[in-house]
């Protein structure tokens, strides 16, 4: 669906942020990046989405999919309700879709709480609103710039059942950017370790989604996972 190749960039100076960085993503897959900070992951999304334009390298799209992008701070209109910040998207294209909009709610189980504002919510509920603004554009690919960071573990895992079935009711491809290997190899389909620019290697942790959220993270194939994650993050370093 996405290929990446030899993508190189930086924001001046000299400095090499992205080193001829190549990736895939396959439609459908969670595809997490993993990597010390200033590796270059938010760059890196930022260069996918064309808010930045890369120096060297390409960026193919198979059919230009609807992107969205969820952050670490929800970012919510103080002013507006949970509803009309949900409709923003829809607001700044022209066009609202009611029907979107609904569902996205009921998508993060905030259905009854469209007529609060941001700060009646807590913060999983404010980070619950952000998915749905997110999901009002019907998008096929969603990139998550370290989303759960700030959420304390029990939330976290919360949004990671959210984002499982998200995945599996809408077929949603997912580049998911986060500091957390347990959270990195419970989500992905494949994890990608950064570092300065490059991709330098990858995990894919095969864990048995027809089994229970707790089965799984005390599965064998989930340590293996984080041990081989955390190996790769060790290597050369
Ligand atoms: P990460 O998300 O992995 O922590 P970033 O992609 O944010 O890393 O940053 C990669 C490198 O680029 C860092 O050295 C950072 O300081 C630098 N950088 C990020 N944003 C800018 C910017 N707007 N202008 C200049 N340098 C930047
Ligand atoms: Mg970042």
């Amino acid at each position: 669906m996405l290929q990446v190749r030899d993508l190189s960039f930086g924001y001046g100076g000299g400095v090499t942020v992205l080193d001829a960085l190549s990736m895939d993503i396959a439609e459908g897959d969670v595809v997490s990046l993993l990597g010390p900070s200033g590796c270059g992951k938010s760059t890196i999304l930022r260069v996918i989405a064309e808010l930045l334009e890369a120096d060297e390298g390409d960026v193919t799209w198979q059919n230009i999919p609807e992107l969205a992008f969820v952050f670490q701070d929800p970012a919510l209109m103080p002013w507006a309700t949970v509803d009309e910040n949900v409709q923003l998207p829809g607001r700044l294209k022209g066009k609202i879709d009611k029907k979107a909009v609904q569902d996205a709610m009921a998508a993060v189980g905030l259905s009854d709480m469209g007529h609060r504002f941001p700060a009646q919510l807590s913060g999983g509920q404010r980070m619950r609103a952000s998915v749905a603004r997110a999901l009002a554009a019907n998008p096929k690919v969603l990139l998550m710039d370290e989303p759960f960071a700030a959420l304390d573990e029990i939330l976290r895992f919360q949004m990671n059942e959210l984002l499982l079935d998200l995945k599996k009711q809408r077929g949603l491809s997912i580049l998911f950017v986060t500091h957390s290997l347990y959270e990195a190899a419970y989500l992905s389909d494949r994890v990608l370790v950064m570092d300065r620019g490059q991709i330098k290697g990858e995990v894919k942790p095969d864990l048995d989604r027809g089994t229970n959220a707790q089965d799984q993270r005390a599965s064998g194939a989930f340590t293996s996972a984080v041990a081989a994650i955390a190996a790769l993050m060790a290597e050369g370093s």
